[in-house]
């Protein structure tokens, strides 16, 4: 299993938290990703860099997204052996050797990386292997999603192509989850290699910014890259409901438009709220139950679990 984006992290980076990586209250920890057999679970590192005036909002999102940092490996500390930090392909390979859970650090927002390539390479160095280019803000990068047609209208700045080209250069995925639809086609025309969407659904199923259209679809599968399942019931329904019921529409949908090869995870698990069907790592065998009572073949679901993510991992790092 490999699911493309949680904000654990950001649960346990909080003031007041209960357990860590290790054991937890909340949807992910080792425990359950073990039962649940996954090969690698992207941890980000999210902060809603919003609440900083903008003359500090650079530095105050440099400063965040380090500490972020900080607690993923403090965390990975404690796990031991059983989980290993995922930076290149070799690290996924020895997780599969040795049947242990791969954690691959995802930085949710670019505004970290503030006007500065010297910062992106800093992250790099850190580990950080996914950038969500923007989240519900504009940053030097792009625009964000937004009900706004003048907003999402808007595409990559020129400090965002520069960011594109650089992240491909050094093995880095590119991720349009949250971005503006003018800057999804930037990325869509300029990518030289797979970019994903970590965590969207389909916008002809549910009319939301944050959903994906059909165009869209096509255009990451036609890149070879894939899109991570979001469980946020805002996300999968007018109904609001986080139910295996909505999720079956989007998977059915996606995998019409965009062909099985562009199916993936992304449960959003931790950086979401409301009522979920499915609310913790070790029950994802009942979306998988569902697909086979819906007879998806399991070469399908295999992609969907695992092998598609694992095929744009193997490409980009
Ligand atoms: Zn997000």
């Amino acid at each position: 299993m490999i699911d493309l984006h949680c904000d654990t992290i950001s649960r346990l980076a909080m003031p007041i938290h209960k357990g860590d990586l290790v054991h937890n209250p909340y949807s992910v920890d080792l425990e359950r990703l073990e039962k649940a057999g996954s090969l690698v679970q992207c941890f980000s590192t999210f902060f809603d860099a919003g609440v900083y005036p903008m003359p500090f909002r650079r530095e105050m999102a440099f400063k965040k997204a380090n500490h972020m940092i900080d607690v993923f490996e403090k965390n990975i500390k404690l796990c031991g052996e059983r989980m290993i930090p995922v930076c290149g392909t070799d690290d996924i390979e020895v997780c599969i050797e040795r049947k242990k859970v791969g954690a691959l650090l995802t930085l949710e927002d670019g505004a970290a990386i503030g006007s500065s390539l010297e910062h992106l390479h800093h992250f790099y160095d850190r580990g950080i292997r996914l950038i969500t280019l923007t989240w519900n803000h504009e940053n030097d990068i792009g625009y964000p999603n937004s009900g706004d047609p003048e907003v999402m209208s808007n595409g990559l700045k020129p400090f965002g192509m520069e960011v594109i080209e650089e992240m491909s250069r050094l093995g880095m995925i590119i991720d349009v989850s949250h971005l503006s639809d003018g800057g999804f086609w930037d990325v869509a025309r300029h990518a030289t290699k797979p970019f994903i969407a970590s965590h969207s659904n389909s916008r002809s199923i549910t009319v939301h910014s944050r959903n994906l259209t059909d165009a869209m679809i096509e255009a990451i599968a036609e890149k070879g890259g894939v899109i991570g399942l979001n469980f946020c019931p805002d996300f999968l329904g007018a109904d609001k409901k986080s139910s295996i019921s909505n999720m079956l529409h989007h998977i059915k949908h996606i995998y019409q438009v965009g062909g099985e090869d562009v199916l993936a995870l992304g449960t959003d698990f931790d950086g979401i709220s409301g009522k979920l069907q499915i609310n913790s790592c070790d029950e994802l065998w009942r979306l998988k139950e569902a697909l086979q009572n819906h007879k998806m073949s399991s070469r399908v679901i295999d992609k969907m679990w695992q092998d598609n993510a694992l095929r744009v991992m193997k490409e980009i790092l």
